[in-house]
């Protein structure tokens, strides 16, 4: 496996559990790739997530569902408020992770419902439509349906199924996580699945950063006879069956003119898509939040050993208190 960010380390522990020979090579000096978590250099007591802190995904993947990062000791705390938007007015377009909250607040709200509603009462069928190999049937077709009617309404300019300025803006911020041309299927496809997990198992937040979901995963990995190596690039074709956690474009510097010539074609036409980057901060005190219902909602489900959103089980925080928000 070249590269460690999470999508190489799920492939990599699926292949060592299946008994297959595995070693992943990482060219940074530390796992994890987009996961990892890192020290900030001037307040050493302070970790910072360097890419992805909130993970939407590590309960509602199929992957994680089984790999259960809770009943690895991965503590994983689901706040009340899954994600905000600032608005002109100082008042906060906000989803709760339950979903009648959010709609009873939204100036419109019962637009919101009728986006979600359906959804929400089906997360697996939607998780199966998105996160499926697409060669397959998916699992729950009229599911599928719903959301992929969905997805088209809101990829276009015409915003046709949400009502209110905050639900726009609320919808606006959840589907650009997927960092792309807005409005389109690709944006609007990551916000109903982010905002339908949002309103079902909710977004956790790994106690002690993402590194902790990192190291389940390399100690999994070790445990079934996995090797590691770090601080190299790989620059020639490593021996074996190999998978690339990369961008595609490193099969062309690796395997130079041994890359069929339909397919170098198609690398060197590879665009990248927008870059992003992320703003850090180190806190004084409290966050002075302009809009009240913020910062009177720091309360958080913790996730015991079953993923499933519908066996999620409330308990007390543990004594440690997250070095993560
Ligand atoms: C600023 C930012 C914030 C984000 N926030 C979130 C969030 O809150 N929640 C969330 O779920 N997602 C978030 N993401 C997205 C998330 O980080 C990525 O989806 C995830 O890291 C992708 O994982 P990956 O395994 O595909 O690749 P990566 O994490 O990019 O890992 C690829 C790895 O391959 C290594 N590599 C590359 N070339 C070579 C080579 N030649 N030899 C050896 N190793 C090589 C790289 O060093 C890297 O470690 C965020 C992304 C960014 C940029």
């Amino acid at each position: 496996m070249v590269g460690s960010g999470p999508n190489g380390l799920a492939a990599a522990v699926i292949c060592a559990r299946a008994g297959l020979a595995v070693q992943v090579l990482e060219a940074q000096p530390s796992f994890g790739g987009g996961a990892r978590t890192a020290v900030d250099p001037e307040y050493p007591g302070i970790r910072h997530d360097i890419c992805s802190a909130v993970h939407p995904l590590a309960l509602a993947s199929p992957f994680f569902a089984e790999f259960d990062l809770a009943a690895r000791g991965v503590q994983l705390a689901v706040p009340e408020v899954s994600y905000a938007n600032p608005l002109p007015s100082g008042r906060a377009a906000i989803a709760y992770h339950d979903l009648q909250r959010t709609c009873a607040e939204l100036e419109h709200g019962s637009s919101w419902r009728t986006l979600l509603g359906p959804l929400t009462a089906h997360p697996e069928g939607v998780l199966g439509f998105f996160l499926g190999d697409k060669r397959s049937l998916p699992p729950d077709l009229p599911t599928t349906i719903r959301a992929g009617l969905r997805v088209l309404a809101q990829g276009s300019p015409a915003w046709r199924m949400l009502a209110g300025e905050d639900a726009r803006a609320l919808f606006t911020g959840v589907g650009t996580h997927a960092i792309s041309r807005m409005p389109s299927p690709v944006n609007s496809g990551a916000g109903i699945m982010l905002a339908t997990v949002a309103h079902t198992a909710g977004w956790p937040v790994p106690a002690g950063g993402s590194q902790v979901i990192v190291d389940a995963m390399l100690a999994d990995l070790e445990a079934h006879g996995g090797q590691l190596g770090v601080g190299e690039p790989v620059t020639s074709a490593p021996a074996g069956v190999v998978i690339y956690d990369t961008a595609p474009t490193a099969l062309l510097d690796i395997y130079g003119p041994a890359v069929p010539d339909r397919y170098a074609k198609a690398l060197r036409r590879y665009r990248y898509g927008p870059g992003v980057c992320k703003v850090d901060f180190v806190l004084s005190g409290e966050i002075p939040w302009r809009d009240e219902r913020m910062a009177s909602s720091p309360r958080c489900t913790w996730v015991e050993h079953e993923p499933r959103w519908h066996a999620r089980r409330a308990r007390s925080p543990p004594a440690a208190t997250p070095s993560t928000r």
